[in-house]
């Protein structure tokens, strides 16, 4: 039975925390000092678990186990925003090396740990396991930079360890399995300790450009304008209303960039760009809602004095887990805490989207206080911290001695 140690799950996720601390929270974006200590810190409490700790040529760090067969990668990253909380990623990463290390306590060998780099997007979004799983070629980014100026592969040569990386083979692992906080509120809304995530949406994104005539705010008319910012509004407001009668429980949309050209006081616009970014588990769902809000485009260009453009400028799948790996989370989840979790939808990326395109892969949630997460206040209640860790280690023992039907996606 692999018993995990309570005190050294949350001793490790304190002093984790403490590099690039600040106040309640945590600071150490991708590849800077306060990342790299982090990870360093990581790698030396690899070694001391046992673990043999890898840098791939990424910078995703590994921590592998003396072990020729196949194995389970736990893991997640250690990044953060540019003002993160102390358990985005970091609670999966600390929760891999407790479970190995109770799993060697327990005689069972085949747990390898992984801190992704730049989970967080300081160069691209899901940096790390999207290169490692062969999704992003590193020639297409490696002259990317961050927000500092620095350019990816300066970034990477400037590396110590990364003249001694190893590429670590996907096949060495038979499962992927990610412990996560919720970074939204279902589970603590409701009171439960443990989410068992079984699709993680998929992303579309409309890039919407609302063509005016820029004139003068005092003297034109009302009636001989083509302002592009009502342009604008008439369009979200139509695609908010068409969108609610489509939508699912879990389908959301956003207007997250609006930019108005030439943002003047005595102006009237002349241009308004946006995007619009749709969220939903339903690849057939998602593909309807994009088609209707360019159907709205067309009906208002066609109506009226205002061209709406709009473009799909991304198309990213639903990933759906490994419904093997599900059930037997699920049911551990039952053991220990009956109940008390729930089948769900991430909303959010995390880096199993690209792992699990080339393997079985799974995410457990832990509730996060009020929903609070990308910010200071982030928390969760040190006893539903150790729940999870133990609910992911009593699934994982079943991995390891267990024979799950794998091929079952
Ligand atoms: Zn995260």
């Amino acid at each position: 039975m692999v018993e995990i140690n309570s005190t050294r799950l949350l001793d490790d996720l304190a002093a984790l925390r403490r590099i690039g601390g600040q106040g309640t929270g945590v600071v150490r974006e991708a590849f800077t000092a306060t990342d790299l200590e982090g990870r360093r810190w990581l790698a030396r409490r690899f070694a001391e678990a046992g673990l043999r700790p890898v840098w791939d040529p990424i910078g995703n760090l590994f921590g592998l186990p003396p072990t020729g067969r196949p194995m389970v990668l736990i893991g997640s990253h250690s990044d953060t925003q540019p003002e993160g909380g102390w358990l985005d990623g970091s609670y999966g990463v600390v929760c891999g090396l407790e479970i190995a290390r109770a799993a060697q306590e327990a005689g069972l060998q085949g747990i390898a740990v992984v801190s992704f780099a730049d989970e967080e997007g300081s160069f691209e979004p899901l940096l790390g396991s999207r290169v490692w799983s062969g999704e992003l070629p590193f020639s297409a980014i490696q002259d990317r930079t961050d927000r500092r100026g620095r350019r990816l592969r300066d970034v990477l040569a400037g590396m110590p360890e990364l003249r001694a990386a190893e590429q670590v083979p996907p096949q060495l692992f038979k499962a992927y399995i990610e412990a996560h906080i919720e970074q939204g509120p279902v589970l603590d809304d409701a009171g439960e300790a443990i989410g068992v995530v079984e699709t993680i949406v998929g992303m579309q994104h409309v890039e919407v450009a609302i063509m005016g005539d820029q004139n003068h705010a005092g003297t034109t008319p009302m009636d001989r304008r083509q302002d592009a910012v009502m342009g604008f509004v008439a369009f979200a407001h139509a695609v908010d209303e068409g969108f609610r009668s489509e939508a699912g429980p879990s389908t959301v949309w956003t207007f997250g960039r609006v930019t108005v050209s030439p943002n003047a006081t005595s102006i009237v616009p002349g241009r308004t760009d946006a995007t619009l970014q749709i969220r939903d588990p339903d690849q057939a769902r998602l593909n309807r809602l994009t088609a209707r809000a360019e159907r709205i485009a067309e009906n208002i260009s066609a109506n009226g004095s205002i061209e709406i453009r709009t473009q799909v400028t991304a198309k990213l799948p639903p990933a759906p887990l490994n419904v093997a790996l599900v059930s037997t989370l699920t049911s551990a989840a039952e053991r220990l805490v009956p109940g008390r979790w729930r089948r769900m939808v991430s909303g959010a990326l995390h880096d199993a989207v690209p792992v699990s395109r080339i393997m079985p892969s799974a995410m457990l949630f832990v509730p996060s206080i009020a929903g609070k997460s990308h910010c200071f206040e982030e928390d969760t209640r040190l006893s539903d911290l150790v729940q999870g860790c133990a609910v992911l280690a009593a699934a994982v023992e079943q991995v390891l001695v267990g024979h799950l039907p794998w091929n079952v996606v």
